[in-house]
């Protein structure tokens, strides 16, 4: 009789790192014979890789399992959950709630082997070789892994573990692989990546030597970006390196979190807002059209409106073209769980809601700054609404909309002008045709 064929139903949660790993699980998946369903209740296996960063992550995750044992009870399926919140809760009997295999974050790469009953014990966080989604023009590198850091509101140093360097000949292979294929941007991914250090005999690879070594050998990959990039480890030379090379995007997300010296050290950010004034002071200088986003965390315990208010004073001396923000969500297991002075949701909500505000204009008018400007823009897609229209993405890391014209191609580079702000989206026309070579960008 022949062997029903192997379908799976992958949702991933989080981060790009996460992302990145599902997208080399997939290779490994159709490398396997497996094919995707189309619809969960087609799949012979499911697969959540899975976030643990806030409560409501997880929440959402338990509510999907609820949906997917249900599934099972009328056919048979294999129901794996696997990263950080698999690694969180590793050591539960979750049997009842219809998963057959709980897998951590250092056994995440192997899951074909537990699919196969040839599980292996995997203790150590192993990379994998590719990480692309067939056809897409930007590409995730995953260079090191866990981190060391332990700010005091965060759970990945406890479900990542600690930081692993990925061999950087193996990242040089994989950008090679990405070239033959088309891509045109990838990002440099790790938790914290300006730790990266990768020792063989006397011989070490720091973040700016593997930067450098990339950014001189890229030819078709144009841009180079990198996250997350953590301001206590910064190097300042970081802007001597992008002003001498072309390919690193002279865009730079560097999570602030916070804009007082006290809440900062409550949070074991291990900087100060000295210190982070000062590494975007000086990369302007060295990088003068450099662009910021930041992510900031507000309504830590303790946080008085004084410290609010060097928070948005300090949002307004960067001015960053973005900011991811959030408010303080205690994560059992970290230490900021049982810190005093823990303030009401309705606070930490008024707060952020002032954080947002003033984000919202300061973008704009960040953005409002740049229009008439030339900017070098990456062709990505068709615009949903509009076949008419090209959605670009900028090398600042912002959306352009463009009129669809002959000349101009989906994978080509162009330098274009800003011509408006749609919402949150610039608005553009091409001013100098054909692909651009990396060197001829600016
Ligand atoms: S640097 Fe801090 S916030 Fe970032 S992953 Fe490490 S512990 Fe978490």
């Amino acid at each position: 009789m022949e062997k029903s064929p192997q379908k799976y139903w992958l949702e991933t949660y989080g981060c790009q790192m996460n992302f990145a790993e599902s997208n080399a699980l997939e290779i490994d998946l159709l490398h396997h014979g497996y094919t995707p369903a189309e619809y969960p209740e087609e799949a012979t296996v499911v697969i959540l890789n899975t976030c643990s960063v806030r409560k409501t992550a997880e929440s959402r995750i338990w509510g999907r399992l609820g949906y997917f044992k249900h599934i099972k009870e009328q056919h048979s399926v294999k129901i794996v959950l696997t990263g950080c919140m698999a690694e969180r809760l590793i050591d539960q009997e979750l049997s009842k709630q219809g998963v057959d295999f709980i897998i951590g974050t250092a056994g995440k790469n192997h899951i074909i082997s537990y699919l196969t009953g040839q599980e292996k014990t995997i203790t150590t966080y192993e990379f994998q070789q590719a990480h692309h989604k067939e056809g897409e023009l930007r590409s995730f590198v995953p260079i090191m892994n866990g981190c060391n850091n332990f700010c005091s509101y965060c759970i990945v140093p406890h479900v990542r573990g600690r930081e692993v360097s990925r061999d950087p000949l193996e990242i040089y292979d994989e950008i090679a692989q990405l070239e033959e294929k088309g891509v045109r941007e990838i990002t440099l991914l790790g938790q914290n990546v300006n730790s990266y250090r990768y020792q063989r005999g006397e011989s070490v690879v720091e973040f700016l030597d593997l930067l450098e070594q990339i950014a001189s050998k890229v030819q078709s990959v144009a841009w180079i970006r990198f996250l997350s990039a953590h301001p206590k480890d910064l190097s300042p030379e970081l802007g001597d390196l992008m002003s001498r090379y072309p390919a690193i995007c002279r865009h730079l997300h560097l999570p602030v979190q916070h804009g007082s010296n006290r809440i900062l050290q409550a949070m074991n950010r291990k900087y100060t807002r000295e210190h982070y004034l000062s590494l975007v002071e000086g990369l302007r200088n060295s990088v003068p059209d450099i662009t910021f986003s930041t992510d900031l965390l507000i309504g830590f315990p303790g946080e008085r409106e004084e410290d609010l208010d060097l928070t948005l004073d300090l949002m307004e001396q960067v001015s960053c073209s973005d900011a991811f923000t959030y408010y303080f969500n205690p994560r059992e297991g970290t230490r900021a769980v049982d810190l005093p002075e823990q303030l009401s949701e309705e606070l930490k909500l008024q707060r952020l809601k002032q954080v947002i505000e003033t984000q919202r204009r300061i973008s704009r008018e960040e953005k409002k700054r740049r229009i008439d400007g030339i900017e070098t823009v990456l062709v990505e897609a068709p615009t949903k609404k509009d076949h008419n229209e090209l959605l670009a993405r900028s090398e600042h890391d912002d959306m352009v909309i463009l009129p669809a014209e002959d000349h101009v191609h989906i994978g080509g580079m162009y330098q274009v002008r800003l011509t408006g702000l749609q919402g949150n989206t610039f608005t553009g026309e091409v001013v100098q045709c054909g692909k651009l070579s990396v060197l001829s960008q600016r």
